[in-house]
């Protein structure tokens, strides 16, 4: 049974009469009065509802956000752990020298990706990094992400990982960018998340034409010459 639409906005809670405001792939709804002046979550974009938190770097977070919110390092890292270990096994895409991880608040995030490293299509915060800095490799993960969002990331940043062993001349950014999103989306279905990884392919995001062309690419030449593909791309 399809759920019950709202009725009341999802951050005051009045009555929705005055008409209303959703966000992508989101089935709560916003009064005009809340979308115009409410606070925003940092993650998500949602006007905040009176029930929030404030993270010790000042970013706020809305409850949905906050529910599933990787905050823990020993957690973080065994997530990480778990995501790395996932795309391995399924792309075989192990690396020789390995690489480091940290979970880092946003103003750290911040001074790191000044030194170089991917600039975040425009609107949209660094949420993962991936940094090299002489030998020392390093994947920088912004600390509080939820859950799926953190998975998706890592999948994303550890492909780049992989991309500076494997191909560290490839210059073609939609390739790059679209082969870490096309790695991220398919770690989502392969741990069953079938519905978050549709959602990259519905959402507006700068990388999405990225991924299509991946997706392309894999029509033509299966999975495997995907990889094969990007190993000899410049
Ligand atoms: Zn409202
Ligand atoms: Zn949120
Ligand atoms: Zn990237």
């Amino acid at each position: 049974m399809p759920r019950p639409e709202p009725t009341t906005c999802a951050s005051c809670g009045r009555p929705l009469d005055g008409g209303y405001y959703t966000l992508v792939d989101r089935p709560d709804r916003y009064c005009p009065g809340c979308i115009a002046t409410r606070p925003r979550c940092a993650t998500c974009g949602a006007p905040l509802g009176d029930q929030h938190w404030r993270l010790h770097d000042g970013r706020l977070q809305c409850a949905g956000c906050h529910a599933t919110a990787v905050y823990d390092p020993p957690e973080a890292k065994r997530i990480y752990a778990e995501t790395v270990a996932g795309v391995v096994s399924q792309f075989g895409m192990g690396l020789n020298v390995g690489v480091a991880f940290r979970m880092v608040d946003a103003p750290t995030m911040e001074g790191i990706r000044a030194q170089g490293g991917d600039i975040p299509p425009e609107g949209h915060s660094t949420l993962g990094l991936y940094h090299r800095a002489g030998h020392l490799r390093t994947i920088y993960m912004l600390y509080g992400l939820p859950k799926l969002g953190f998975r998706t990331t890592v999948a994303h940043e550890y492909a780049h990982a992989w991309q500076g062993e494997r191909c560290p001349l490839l210059r073609d950014e939609e390739l790059r960018e679209g082969f870490a999103e096309w790695v991220a989306y398919h770690h989502l279905r392969w741990i069953g998340c079938d519905l978050a990884a549709q959602r990259m392919l519905n959402a507006p995001h700068p990388y999405r034409p990225a991924l299509e062309r991946l997706l392309g690419l894999e029509l033509r030449l299966g999975a495997p010459g995907v990889i094969e593909h990007i190993k000899r791309a410049e």
